[in-house]
């Protein structure tokens, strides 16, 4: 589920509603347009709702780890997934609640900043035995499974820290929200010695949203993480702390009412896998097609879609194009309008290589315990749009004919 996040715009100082996949912000005050960026995980809290004659610069604020998003898994013969939404406790106490329940989805949440003068408690449960949860849960859900589990893969993730304010008022400990009760006779002063204030590189930093090649402004969505430059066609994405070009195409249409959506087109090679061709992956795949000459000659491309949607759409969508890439002619660097936003970072796409080769195979019993040894050498990243013709409630890909429903889009962007 979707947090709603109050932020001040960092132009005009206005009060402003986010979602928790936003990064382009557009002020509805100013309308100046900022890109968000972090170094590290996002880190909200909780409202404070403390009484006003409680010191704030002796409350608490005990770390939640949040992980949303999806675990694909292969186990056995089969491919499958979980959808995982959890906020646990981020340090090894019985005093505190172990989960925030609905709680950071319930009351919006804002970007922890200097305003806050209290104590940060230590996160002492690393971000990692999370994810290891989460991939309990994928265990559980295949238990009557008995074959050994080849492959697992966490795609499209966020993963976030809310921190729970808390404080102490007669030598009892209260939840700053609720001001409910939680523990009492226990010691603020060690508290206090086991947290630390509040660091500036916690804040997330906003980058200007001009093109960096030709100074023209950048274009996006508010949950883009590919912004556009229509006026020299070109296209960016954030690493490190700044904006870096990326290679992009786009496959023209004849038609004009044609909507685009972004795929990360990964060219990979595996030779210790005899995977060095779109013929090797057809042949390794074992489809039905004759492997011919012209296939051999092809590269091996793995085609993400380069979006969030739900699991098994996002399966059936990249496994149609990368299977039917052949029949995609090569794109040009014209944009148009009607592009969708890339919302699933390229890192995420590269995850996801091992995930494809596997829904591809229809060999399932042989390929899949093959993955845990496979390794896939990258040769080259595209992000290509392809055109949707617009027919009602479906957008159909021109060249393979596969439709996804504009639902479902809409859908995918509130995952
Ligand atoms: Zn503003
Ligand atoms: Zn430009």
């Amino acid at each position: 589920m979707d947090l709603t996040i109050h932020q001040n715009c960092p132009s005009c100082g206005a009060g402003i509603e986010l979602h928790e996949a936003d990064r382009l912000i557009r002020c509805p005050y100013c309308e100046v347009q900022n890109f968000m960026i972090t170094s590290g995980v996002f880190r909200f809290t909780l409202p404070d709702k403390a009484p006003a004659h409680i010191d704030r610069r002796s409350m608490f604020y005990a770390p939640y780890l949040r992980f949303k998003g999806n675990v694909y898994y292969c186990k056995g013969k089969f491919q499958k997934f979980k959808v995982v939404d959890t906020t646990q406790q981020g340090m090894d106490t019985a005093i505190l609640p172990p989960s925030l329940g609905l709680r950071p989805q319930a009351m919006p949440i804002s970007l922890v900043s200097s305003d806050i003068k209290g104590v940060f408690l230590r996160q002492t449960i690393k971000a990692q035995v999370l994810l290891e949860r989460a991939a309990l849960l994928t265990v559980i859900d295949s238990e009557n499974i008995e074959a050994p589990f080849y492959h697992r893969a966490y795609i499209g993730e966020t993963l976030s820290c809310i921190y729970l304010p808390l404080y102490v008022a007669d030598g009892v400990l209260y939840d700053a929200v609720t001001n409910k009760v939680m523990a009492s006779g226990g010691s603020s002063e060690r508290m206090m010695a086991q947290g630390v204030r509040y660091r500036e590189t916690w804040t997330p930093r906003f980058l200007a949203t001009l093109c960096p090649h030709c100074g023209d402004a950048l274009s996006g969505e508010h949950d883009s993480l590919v912004l556009l430059c229509h006026n020299c066609h070109s296209s960016w994405e954030e690493r490190r702390g700044s904006f870096s070009s990326i290679d992009w195409e786009k496959v023209s249409s004849i038609d004009s009412n044609v909507y685009y959506l972004p795929f990360w087109k990964l060219q990979v090679r595996s030779p210790e896998n005899g995977l060095e061709s779109f013929g090797d992956l057809l042949r390794v795949t074992n489809q039905p097609r004759v492997v011919m000459a012209k296939h051999t000659e092809m590269e091996l491309e793995i085609w993400v879609p380069a979006f969030t949607l739900r699991p098994s759409t996002f399966l059936r969508l990249g496994k149609t194009v990368t299977l039917s890439q052949e029949r995609i002619p090569p794109g040009d660097s014209v944009m148009v309008g009607r592009m969708h936003p890339v919302t699933l970072q390229r890192k995420e796409a590269v995850q996801a290589i091992k995930s494809f080769v596997a829904a591809v195979a229809l060999n399932k019993r042989k390929l899949l315990p093959l993955l845990p040894e496979m390794y896939f050498h990258p040769v080259a990243t595209t992000l290509s749009y392809l055109p949707f013709a617009d027919q009602g409630h479906d957008f159909v890909q021109e060249q393979t004919g596969i439709s996804v429903a504009k639902s479902v889009l809409r859908f995918g962007r509130k995952l």
